[in-house]
C-alpha cells in the first residue's frame, strides 16, 4: 500500500476539482504543512471529507502537485502508467505514420493525464521530462511502461526541477542505446539537428510545428525576414527554404550563432548568404532605426520571462512595446508573427495587446490567421493555463 496523506481542499475551490480541474494550487489547500516528501500520494477532500481526486506532491512552479484520477482508492500502479502511456501513444497514431516528420510530442502532462511528464520523440528515441522531484518519484514506472509498450533506440531524461545542485555524470541517459549527437530528425521535410545530451533544451520546440511550415509554405517568398529570440534559427531555417530573400536570426545567447549556422548547413543552405546577430533584441530594434533597416516579414517569440543586461522582458507587462518597436521596423503590408507561450493570459488578452500597440502607433492591422498548440501537445479543457501558445499572423496595413 502506498501512503496516502489527507489534503484538505477549501470549499469554494472543492467544484473546480470535481470538474476535474487537475492542478493542485496553493491557495486551494488548507494544510499544505501535511506535504512534506515529494512523491507522496494525496487524496484531496473538501472541508466535510467528501473524496474529490486522487494525486501526487511535487512542487513545480507554484504549484503543489496534480491530481491523476478521481476514482476512490486508484492505486499508482505498473497498470495505471501503462494504461495512461498507452492511450497517448494511440492518439499519436497519425504522427508515427508521417515520415515526413520524426519528432514530436507523445504525452502532454495534464493534458493526456499525468502533470508534471512530458514525453518527447525524436526518430526513435524518446525523451522523457520531469517538472518536478515528485513525479520523478514514478520514474521506474514510466520507463517500464515505454519498454512494455513500445520499441525504442533509446530513452533521455531531462529533470526540470531543482535537484539542489547536485551533479550526476550522465545522468540523461537512461535506457537502449547511446545516440551519436546530434541526430538530424525531419519536421515536415526539413532537417533538424537535435542534441537530446545537452540540457533542458534539444534545439527545437515542437509546438511551433504548424507556424513553420506555414511561414514556408504561404508567406516567405522573395521576402527580408527578421527573426527576433530566435535560439537555434527554426523560423529561419524554415522562410529561407520558402524562398525568403534573406533571414537574419537575432538572439542574444553566444550559443544561438552556431546553432544556427548548423540548422542552415543541414538543409544545404549557404549561411553566408544570411545574417546571424548575437545580441540583444531591443539594441536590434535601436541598431534598425537607426540605419533605416526595415523587413517584410518580423517573428517574435520572446520567453515568457527573462533578464538580459539592461532589460527584464515579460510578456504579460512588455508585449505591447515589443510590438510597438516591432511596427516601426516593419513594412507597409508586412506580416508581424507574434507569438507568446505566457500562460498567464490568454488569446483575447493577447489579441488586446496587438490593438493597443497599433493603436498606439497609428497604425491598422488585419490578423489573417491564428494558431494555437498543435494536436499532438494534447489539452484538457478543465484546465486552460495548458493550452498556452498563441500566435497571431497580423498584417500591416494602409
Ligand atoms: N523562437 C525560438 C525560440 C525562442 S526561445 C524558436 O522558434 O526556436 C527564447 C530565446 O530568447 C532564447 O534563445 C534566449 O536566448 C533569447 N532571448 C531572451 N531574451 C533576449 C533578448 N533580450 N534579446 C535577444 N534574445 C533574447
Amino acid at each position: 500500500m502506498q501512503n496516502v496523506v489527507r489534503l484538505k481542499i477549501k470549499d469554494k475551490f472543492a467544484n473546480k476539482f470535481k470538474s476535474g480541474f487537475p492542478h493542485i494550487f496553493k491557495e486551494a489547500i488548507l494544510n499544505s504543512e501535511a506535504l512534506t516528501e515529494e512523491g507522496t500520494i494525496v487524496d484531496l477532500v473538501d472541508e466535510k471529507n467528501n473524496f474529490l481526486g486522487r494525486g501526487y506532491y511535487g512542487r513545480q512552479n507554484k504549484g503543489f502537485g496534480w491530481v491523476l484520477t478521481q476514482k476512490e482508492h486508484q492505486s499508482f500502479d505498473q497498470q495505471f502508467f501503462d494504461n495512461k502511456l498507452s492511450t497517448a501513444l494511440d492518439q499519436r497514431g497519425l504522427f508515427y505514420q508521417d515520415k515526413s516528420t520524426t519528432a514530436f510530442r507523445v504525452f502532454n502532462g495534464e493534458g493526456d493525464g499525468i502533470g508534471g511528464l512530458t514525453i518527447e520523440y525524436y526518430d526513435g528515441y524518446y525523451v522523457l521530462n520531469w517538472y518536478s522531484q515528485g513525479i520523478y518519484q514514478f520514474k521506474e514506472f514510466v520507463i517500464q511502461a515505454l519498454k512494455n509498450l513500445i520499441e525504442f533506440k533509446g530513452i533521455y531524461q531531462k529533470k526540470r526541477f531543482d535537484t539542489g545542485g547536485k551533479y550526476i555524470e550522465d545522468d540523461d541517459f537512461v535506457a537502449g542505446e547511446r545516440g551519436e549527437f546530434p541526430i538530424t530528425v525531419k519536421e515536415n521535410g526539413v532537417n533538424v539537428a537535435v542534441y537530446l545530451n545537452e540540457g533542458p533544451m534539444t534545439g527545437i520546440f515542437l509546438d511551433q510545428r504548424q507556424v513553420r511550415k506555414i511561414i514556408r509554405d504561404k508567406y516567405s517568398q522573395g521576402k527580408t525576414v527578421l527573426n527576433t529570440f530566435s535560439y537555434t534559427g527554426a523560423f529561419s531555417v524554415f522562410a529561407a527554404l520558402g524562398g525568403a530573400k534573406k533571414t537574419t536570426s537575432v538572439d542574444l545567447a553566444n550559443r544561438s550563432l552556431p546553432k544556427t549556422i548548423e540548422q542552415f548547413q543541414v538543409n544545404n543552405i549557404d549561411d553566408k548568404q544570411q545574417e546571424i546577430r548575437v545580441m540583444d533584441v531591443f539594441n536590434y530594434f535601436k541598431y534598425a532605426v537607426k540605419n533605416k533597416l526595415s523587413f517584410d516579414m518580423v517573428i517574435l517569440d520572446p520567453p515568457s520571462f527573462a533578464r538580459s543586461k539592461k532589460h527584464t522582458f515579460s510578456a504579460a507587462k512588455d508585449y505591447v512595446s515589443l510590438l510597438k518597436e516591432t511596427i516601426a521596423i516593419t513594412d507597409d503590408q508586412g506580416l508581424i508573427v507574434a507569438s507568446t507561450n505566457a500562460s498567464s493570459f490568454g488569446m483575447d488578452k493577447f489579441k488586446g495587446f496587438i490593438d493597443k500597440a497599433f493603436k498606439a502607433t497609428n497604425k491598422k492591422y488585419k490578423i489573417i490567421e491564428t494558431f494555437t498548440l498543435p494536436d499532438d501537445f494534447k489539452t484538457i479543457k478543465q484546465y486552460k493555463e495548458g493550452d498556452y501558445l498563441k500566435v497571431v499572423f497580423i498584417r500591416k496595413i494602409k
